[in-house]
């Protein structure tokens, strides 16, 4: 089989469920030795047993990455163990659409501390390492899970797509400023996939429209988006896919 990413350090965080395990797989697949981030640790472990039991390499970190010190403890992990990483999936998230007159300011709180304080985290734990890899061998991925959201009106999801917004403008600005640096980013901005991403959905006006969704198309599934990532990822090093949207073929 063919192994574009042999020789890549690739830490994924939000790697438990959903996107993030279906992309980890996916890069150990490719040759990629993968660090997988997450709170939960049993799954991050069954997703480990599952790379090395198909040939890959895998290392788990149980970390919340809301938790700024705990994320730079696991990037020294990183470097101290497999000698910094190169690509970066940065894909935790969570979606709690709810109307805004609803005043859910704790559910509004969860999406601001994981999708955009937990994302700067990460980058900041691991752009030092992703741009010292540029330099040592030539390319570097930062990959940044988005979403439709960011860019499409869908209402009661008006915190949740402004984080996404932010995910998609702050990945533009620093492809800006790290591709001098040989690090490509790219923001993947998903239409729906079916996932765990659903299930913490609480609003019971949400939750119908979600579910109705189904009966006029086919959602995406978490291996379609990995299969993207991989791409994106294995590209010659002077090709950067700044966004890419990935769309169900039935969602309008
Ligand atoms: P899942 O809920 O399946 O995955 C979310 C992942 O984030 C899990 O691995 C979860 O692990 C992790 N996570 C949550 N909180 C934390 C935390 N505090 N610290 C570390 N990890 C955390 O959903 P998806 O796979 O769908 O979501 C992945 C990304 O894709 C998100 O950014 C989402 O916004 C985006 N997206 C999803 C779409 C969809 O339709 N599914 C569409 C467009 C974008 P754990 O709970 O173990 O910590």
């Amino acid at each position: 089989a063919a192994t574009p990413l042999s020789g890549r350090v690739a830490v994924v965080a939000g790697a438990s469920s959903g996107i993030g395990e279906a992309s980890a797989e996916r890069l150990a697949a490719l040759g990629a030795h993968v660090v997988v981030l997450a709170r939960r640790a049993e799954r991050l472990g069954d997703l480990v047993a599952r790379i090395e039991q198909a040939g890959g390499q895998a290392l788990a970190l149980a970390v919340d990455v809301t938790d700024a010190a705990a994320v730079r403890a696991a990037a020294e992990r990183v470097a101290a163990e497999s000698g910094g990483a190169d690509l970066l999936l940065n894909n935790a998230g969570v979606m709690l659409p709810a109307p805004i007159e609803e005043l859910a300011a704790d559910q509004w709180q969860r999406q601001i501390d994981l999708n955009i304080t937990g994302l700067m985290n990460v980058i900041g734990a691991f752009v030092p390492q992703l741009v010292q890899a540029a330099g040592a061998r030539g390319v570097a991925d930062l990959i940044n899970t988005s979403s439709i959201a960011a860019r499409n009106i869908f209402p009661g999801f008006a915190v949740y797509s402004a984080t996404k917004a932010y995910v998609t403008h702050l990945s533009r600005h620093l492809r800006a400023e790290l591709g001098a640096r040989n690090v490509r980013v790219s923001a993947i901005e998903p239409g729906i996939v079916g996932t765990e991403l659903q299930g913490h959905v609480t609003d019971e006006g949400a939750r119908a429209w979600l579910e109705g969704s189904k009966e006029t198309m086919e959602w995406l599934t978490p291996q379609d988006v990995a299969e993207t990532v991989g791409f994106i990822a294995s590209l010659p090093p002077r090709v950067n896919l700044q966004q890419v949207t990935i769309m169900p073929t039935g969602q309008p």
